[in-house]
């Protein structure tokens, strides 16, 4: 079976500009930045998104993305960092190998975050029961 193409980057199969790597981790620039110094950082190990990866391997992965994201705030000069990990390709996730982006972010640099909606009267408790249900029964589960 073909691996992932990012199991091809951790593996050297395929070239990455590398910022970082340890035991457990990797991480490169994102070959089509949304700013430069636009980081990836993957576990070794692969997992699709944050609906299957094992709790160890998320906990070393966010350790690593912590120190890595202060390196690239540090090292581009940028005011801050956003950090965004995208889940299925509904929420635009196109490599199906567990990545975080950190995103250097400059004032005026013409990015904008996400718009927010407001709820209509009684959608705020209708979704909020929704999601409890779900969290209680997988309380219930364990
Ligand atoms: P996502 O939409 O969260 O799955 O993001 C995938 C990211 O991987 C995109 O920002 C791509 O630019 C990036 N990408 C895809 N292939 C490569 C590659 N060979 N080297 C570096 N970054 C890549």
């Amino acid at each position: 079976m073909t691996s992932c193409i990012f199991c091809q980057i951790v593996k050297r199969e395929i070239p990455s500009t590398k910022i970082y790597e340890d035991k457990d981790t990797y991480a490169f620039l994102d070959i089509n930045p949304v700013n430069p110094g636009h980081t990836l950082v993957v576990s070794k190990t692969c997992s699709r998104n944050i609906f299957d990866i094992e709790e160890h391997d998320l906990a070393k992965l966010i350790s690593a993305v912590k120190k890595i994201a202060l390196a690239v705030k540090e090292g581009t000069g940028a005011g801050g960092v956003n950090i965004q990990l995208n889940n299925e390709s509904s929420a635009g996730q196109v490599v199906f190998h567990t990545h975080f982006h950190i995103v250097p972010r400059f004032d005026n640099d013409g990015l904008h975050l996400w718009p927010g909606r407001k709820y209509q009267p009684t959608q705020a408790d209708s979704i909020r029961n929704k999601i409890s249900s779900v969290l209680n029964l997988t309380l219930l589960k364990d």
